[in-house]
């Protein structure tokens, strides 16, 4: 019976950020983490783009909308939220629209920090907040573009998401999902 199947749906979300002007530094923050000794990012917020694409990938897969229609200037409070904040209120916002949330799988792309060491770390934090499992990966640009020349870090995130039977405002069946409660 193809009626009572739950079809996941995927999402997908992209961020970016300058590293901050060096007569205005800013302390890192990247994948949940503080990166004490290295160059920070610029932004309203932390600039941790790996939280920030992870959150927009689970809006996206619930068709509810990216960061700046859940945390825009009608949400003064997220202004300056850290992204693990920020992550954390997209999970509850999804699970309110009616959905669970399979996995989020984030990749960001810059010549450092050096993120190995600290993976294990990072992809703990991010899954605490989502409540669901979030791996981190990372790659470089091979020297290539803004990433390869150091001027900022890039991040996009893939999230799987499923819509709870029998919960009133996620969608049963393929299409955009109703009932955003902050769209
Ligand atoms: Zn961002």
């Amino acid at each position: 019976m193809t009626l009572n199947m739950v079809l996941p749906r995927t999402g997908v979300g992209i961020d970016v950020h300058a590293f901050a002007p060096e007569d205005d530094p800013q302390p890192l923050w990247l994948g949940g983490l503080f990166w004490e000794g290295e160059q920070g990012l610029s932004g309203h917020s932390d600039g941790d783009c790996v939280a920030h694409a992870a959150a927009d990938a689970l809006f996206s897969a619930c068709g509810i909308g990216d960061l700046g229609t859940h945390f825009g200037t009608d949400r003064p409070e997220f202004e300056g939220a850290s992204g693990v904040r920020l992550l954390s209120e997209a999970a509850r916002i999804v699970r309110a629209a009616g959905f669970e949330i399979g996995n989020v799988a984030v990749q960001f792309v810059a010549n450092r920090p050096k993120f190995g060491p600290r993976r294990e770390e990072s992809q703990q934090v991010l899954s605490e907040a989502a409540g669901a499992p979030v791996s981190v990966t990372a790659t470089t640009s091979d020297g290539l573009g803004f990433t390869g020349r150091g001027e900022g870090i890039s991040a996009v995130a893939t999230a799987l998401v499923y819509p709870v039977s029998g919960h009133e405002g996620a969608a049963s069946e393929p299409g955009p999902a109703k009932g955003a409660p902050h769209a």
